[in-house]
């Protein structure tokens, strides 16, 4: 992870900066947004493929006749 700060490279699970000593962890409530946000975006995804493929099966239908 590199600081934002002073752009130091610094270990992935690391709080402070080892360079500058700044607080670079995320903060927990963020990664829980985060989630939350990738969870609704998977589910919205989920819903665009069903559409797509009831759009689908109404036009073979309606080629079909
Ligand atoms: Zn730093």
């Amino acid at each position: 992870m590199t600081c934002p700060y002073c752009q130091a490279e610094n270990a992935d699970k690391a709080l402070v900066c080892a360079s500058c000593g700044r607080d670079i962890a995320v903060p927990a409530t963020l990664i829980a947004e985060r989630d939350d946000l990738l969870r609704k975006r998977d589910q919205l995804r989920d819903e665009l493929t069903r559409a797509r493929d009831e759009v689908e099966a109404l036009m073979r239908r309606r080629k079909s006749r």
